[in-house]
């Protein structure tokens, strides 16, 4: 029978059984020949215990082999997988689980008691599995399972899994991924970034995210290459593994805090063939200073839970900083008015994305799925970009963030990069709440190294930035609101700061 997500995962791989799929810490090693055991093991857990084909299999678990296994698992029975955030509270799994109706949910032994109640409100099978991977009652049922399943057959616009938002603009959707919008992103991926058998990809990304579960992982298994799997992403771990890596994908946090520590340098890092970098915008200078130190120029790219990746910077071609290159093989991308009007290269607008990456819909929000979507099928990012006159796709913020004063747009991105640049200023987050005379008001909320006052933040922006954005109002905080994926968030800023000018 044929699985399309699986059979396309695991073909590269199950051609040479005895090939690493994964490294991990104390010189072990996973055979891709192991990796289909094991996989079995735990799909037959899952089907012993009632999970359907379509049914949803939650988890809520550390970064261990066995949890990625059961992702393929879950895939492999027909199932669709749902990952949830370490980081989510119980109270935000019980929104999770009541929304999604998993058959069964995994979560750490020590939260058991917390979320026994709710699974069982939400009609869900309950197992355990610990930090590492080799304790919990799903790791005691997978032991004693049988090594042979029979592949589930699943078809391309099957569902594969539903994976929730960051929640970074408000509650996290579910968006509903099938089968042929994960593979046919692996594939391009792994064409893009020339991924083959013999790469290595250094692996500390949190795997209930995209950027960990989806570009890391599926990209390396389609390409038959093999992960070296680290529980986090730890510095004094990273430096000693990147002798045996062949590449690494990172959030802009990694990048900036490798250029933190002298041991990132020529040398340590001649031996790599990549370096990628998305999930949230990596600064130009991070780049420059990135590649004067190491003489290698990070390759960002863009995407989002909803539609996989869409662009990417060229693998030979020049990476330019500061964009996200152009739009994947088989991905269109357009930038439009607020109507929907094309817009001419260089003007910015909302970006909009068509492809066989773009996904099937949030998770029982028909009306909002309807919302997002133009009638020709391109699904509305909420991204706002402009191409550049080379075709380069520049990201420059969102458009819930987008500020109007007066009538004219400011874009919080350009006025935060000459705040960040002030001295004395750690970080800065600007935003537009309701002001009687501009309609909107632009103002900054600044952590500060030190006690910094208003007008010495305002005074200097006078010669570079236009008045209308120019900020009216410096409000100074200890640290700026992050949701679990250390994105800002700017929706609980402006209800903070709702009647500043009021
Ligand atoms: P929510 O949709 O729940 O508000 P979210 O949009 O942060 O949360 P994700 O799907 O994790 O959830 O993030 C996708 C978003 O991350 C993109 O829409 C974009 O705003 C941002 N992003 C991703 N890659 C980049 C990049 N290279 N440069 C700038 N922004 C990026
Ligand atoms: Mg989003």
């Amino acid at each position: 029978m044929t699985n399309h997500l699986y059979d396309g995962l695991l073909r590269a791989g199950l051609a040479e059984r005895e090939r690493v799929f994964a490294f991990l810490p104390g010189d072990r090693e996973i055979s891709f020949g192991d990796l289909e055991t094991r996989i079995a093991r735990l799909a037959n857990v899952l089907v012993e215990n009632d999970v359907a084909p379509g049914d949803r299999v939650a988890m809520q678990a550390g970064k261990s082999i066995e949890a990625l296994v059961l992702y393929l698992a879950a895939i492999r029975a027909g199932a669709v997988f749902l990952p949830l955030n370490t980081g989510y509270t119980p109270t935000e799994i019980a929104y999770f689980l009541g929304d999604a109706k998993p058959a069964l949910f995994v979560c750490p032994p020590d939260r058991e008691e917390a979320l026994a109640p709710l699974a069982a409100d939400a009609g869900a099978r309950l197992f355990t599995l610990d930090e590492d991977g080799t304790g919990g009652t799903l790791a005691e049922h997978a032991a004693k399972a049988g090594t042979d399943f029979t592949t589930i057959s699943r078809g391309p616009d099957d569902l594969a899994a539903i994976l929730y938002t960051s929640g970074t603009t408000g509650r996290s959707k579910g968006a509903m991924l099938s089968h042929a919008n994960l593979l046919s992103n692996a594939e391009v991926l792994r064409e893009t970034w020339r991924f083959d058998a013999d790469d290595v990809l250094l692996h500390v990304l949190p795997i209930f995210h995209t950027h960990g579960l989806f570009v890391a992982t599926n990209t390396l298994l389609v390409a038959g290459g093999a992960l070296l799997f680290l529980p986090r992403f730890d510095l004094d771990a990273v430096f000693a593994h990147l002798p045996k890596a062949t590449s690494m994908m990172g959030v802009p946090t990694f990048y900036t805090r490798m250029l933190d520590d002298p041991r990132l340098t020529r040398d340590a890092t001649a031996h790599m063939r990549v370096f990628t970098s998305g999930s949230a915008p990596l600064l130009a200078e991070t780049h420059t200073a990135f590649e004067a130190r190491t003489g290698q120029r990070i390759l960002e790219r863009y995407g989002m839970t909803e539609t996989n990746m869409n662009t990417s910077n060229p693998y030979d071609g020049e990476r330019r900083a500061g964009t996200v290159g152009f739009p994947l093989a088989g991905t269109e991308l357009r930038i439009v008015s607020p109507d929907g009007d094309p817009l001419p290269d260089g003007e910015i607008g909302g970006i909009e994305v068509r492809g066989p990456n773009v996904f099937r819909g949030y998770w029982d929000m028909p009306e909002k799925t309807a919302q997002e979507f133009r009638e020709d099928g391109f699904f509305m990012t909420g991204d706002l970009g402009r191409i550049d006159a080379d075709g380069y796709v520049i990201i420059v913020g969102r458009d819930k963030d987008l500020v109007i004063s007066g009538g004219y747009n400011v874009y919080p991105k350009e006025v935060e990069e000459v705040i960040d640049a002030l001295p004395g200023v750690v970080e800065s987050a600007v935003i537009g709440v309701p002001h009687p005379d501009f309609g909107e008001g632009v103002v900054a909320v600044v952590v500060a190294r030190e006690a910094l006052e208003e007008a010495r933040v305002i005074a200097p922006l006078e010669e570079s930035l236009a008045r209308y954005k120019q900020p009216k109002r410096v409000v100074f905080t200890d640290e700026l609101p992050r949701n679990t994926m250390g994105k800002v968030q700017k929706n609980i800023l402006r209800k903070t700061y709702a009647d500043l000018f009021a």
